[in-house]
């Protein structure tokens, strides 16, 4: 599969100190490859290449990954960005959530093709609204082509635990609308959601009709609700509605297909509008709060391995491994403080926890049964013993014995056993770091994932 073409290429091209045309050309190849097979629209994709090629090139690459996996963590940056909001800096801002500054009630307009999922994202936005913001949330229906439609929305409501406003299908849309809104005012709703009728295709007359309802509700949200497996005519129809309305935000629904998500890239590229939620389900509680830096990921088809290769160049204190590993190789002893560095870069890379959440498959299914919490303290503890150490110690911790330990033991608050267990750790990795000759925490980690 091209995945595991992908993933095989970021392996190769060990010890390369830099990206380069040269040695990137293949990677980008893939990367491309990777993009159209998730369905993201052609010009996007050379867009996003473009820019990947332009940010990686002469990017060194750190600490002990190839220059693929070193290219796999600027494409990942690049795709969130691309698909997330940025601050100034160009730093991921947190997912966005709705917007409610208005004076109540706050309107949401939800627009977006028939079968779109702009009827169930109604209930769940309710839900979510209700449940997460505590808000009074009225939901009203204006597609009065299908009278199963106004039904079906009336169910939903019922099931998110809002109220339903009724109308009927002789009624207008721009009618039902005002006393839908009328009707929210005068009973101190904080939210009312209106759901609209779509079209398998876009229609003037039914961008007419929505661009009359959004003059009337004047809404603090457009919606555009999208389905995920729409892939390459995801453009189309966003082009349309940005055109038709001014969109504030979008959702991505049925992300629980097997699509992988590429319309994600697309829509966002060419509304540019904010992705706010993504629908994982039929159910009134599918729906998430989008997230940028794991859908690109998904997008990629490299899941969790990406998520590694992010955290360890993001976390890892490259100077310091770097630093190590140079120790090892020389063949210099492996002392206490190095042992002392890599327990606190452990706790860098966000603690053993989120780290084992990020290990790929069957390794991930064995970490699963370690006790990390206990780990973890148990790593603190250590930390704590060699932090009573004298520098020298350290250095020398051949000189630790009987009356130092029990010196050691007292400053950390533990017992000389404990010390003992500590020390005798120490030896083993020393042993086994000797054995690695150039090792550091990356390595370290391949030989756990055999
Ligand atoms: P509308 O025509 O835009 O109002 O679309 P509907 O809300 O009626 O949804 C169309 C179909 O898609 C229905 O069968 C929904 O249950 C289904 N659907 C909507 N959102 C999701 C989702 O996130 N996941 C899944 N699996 N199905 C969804
Ligand atoms: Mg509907």
């Amino acid at each position: 599969a091209l995945t595991d073409k992908l993933s095989r290429i970021v392996k190769e091209m060990r010890g390369q100190a830099r990206i380069t045309e040269g040695n990137v050309a293949d990677m980008l190849r893939e990367v491309r490859m990777a993009l159209l097979e998730a369905d993201v629209a052609l010009p996007v994709v050379r867009d996003f290449i473009a820019r990947v090629k332009d940010k990686a090139l002469g990017q060194a690459v750190v600490g002990s990954l190839t220059p693929g996996q070193a290219l796999v963590g600027v494409v990942n940056r690049e795709l969130a960005a691309t698909m997330g909001e940025v601050d100034e800096s160009g730093a991921l801002k947190g997912p966005a959530d709705i917007n409610l500054a208005a004076q109540p009630p706050a309107v949401i307009l939800m627009a977006g093709l028939q079968g779109a999922g702009k009827t169930t994202t109604t209930a769940k936005l309710a839900r979510h609204l209700i449940t997460k913001r505590k808000k009074k949330v009225l939901t009203v229906s204006g597609d009065v082509y299908r009278p199963a439609a106004i039904e079906q929305l009336k169910t939903v409501t019922a099931q998110a635990g809002a109220e339903w406003f009724p109308s009927t299908p002789d009624q207008k849309p721009s009618d039902i609308a005002r006393a839908a809104l009328d009707y929210a005012k005068k009973h101190y709703f904080d939210v009312l959601l209106v759901d609209t009728a779509g079209r398998l295709a876009i229609d003037e007359a039914l961008m007419k009709e929505i661009q009359d309802l959004h003059a009337i509700l004047d809404p603090v949200e457009t919606l555009f609700v999208v389905d995920a497996m729409q892939g390459q005519d995801a453009v189309n129809t966003a082009k349309a509605f940005k055109e038709a309305l001014p969109l504030t935000g979008i959702v991505l629904t049925k992300m629980d297909g097997d699509s992988r998500g590429g319309a994600a890239l697309s829509v966002r590229a060419v509304t540019g509008a904010p992705i706010k939620f993504a629908g994982v389900s039929e159910k009134i509680d599918g729906l998430e709060v989008f997230d940028a830096e794991r859908h690109a990921g998904r997008v990629l088809g490299m899941g969790d391995i990406v998520a590694l290769v992010e955290q360890v160049t993001a976390n890892v204190d490259i100077e310091a491994a770097q630093k190590l590993a140079a120790k090892v190789k020389s063949g210099a002893s492996f002392d206490l403080n190095d042992f002392l560095a890599q327990l606190q870069q452990m706790n860098q890379m966000g603690g053993l926890a989120s780290l084992m959440d990020k290990l790929p498959g069957q390794l991930a299914a064995k970490a699963g049964q370690v006790d990390t919490a206990k780990v973890e303290k148990d790593m603190r503890r250590k930390q704590g013993i060699i932090h009573s150490m004298t520098p020298r110690e350290r250095a020398k911790p051949e000189l630790i014995k009987a009356t130092r330990k029990r010196r050691i033991a007292l400053g950390a608050g533990v017992q000389v056993q404990d010390v003992n267990r500590l020390l005798k750790e120490f030896e083993q990795m020393q042993d086994m770091m000797k054995k690695m000759k150039g090792g550091g925490l990356m390595k370290m980690m391949k030989r756990m994932g055999g």
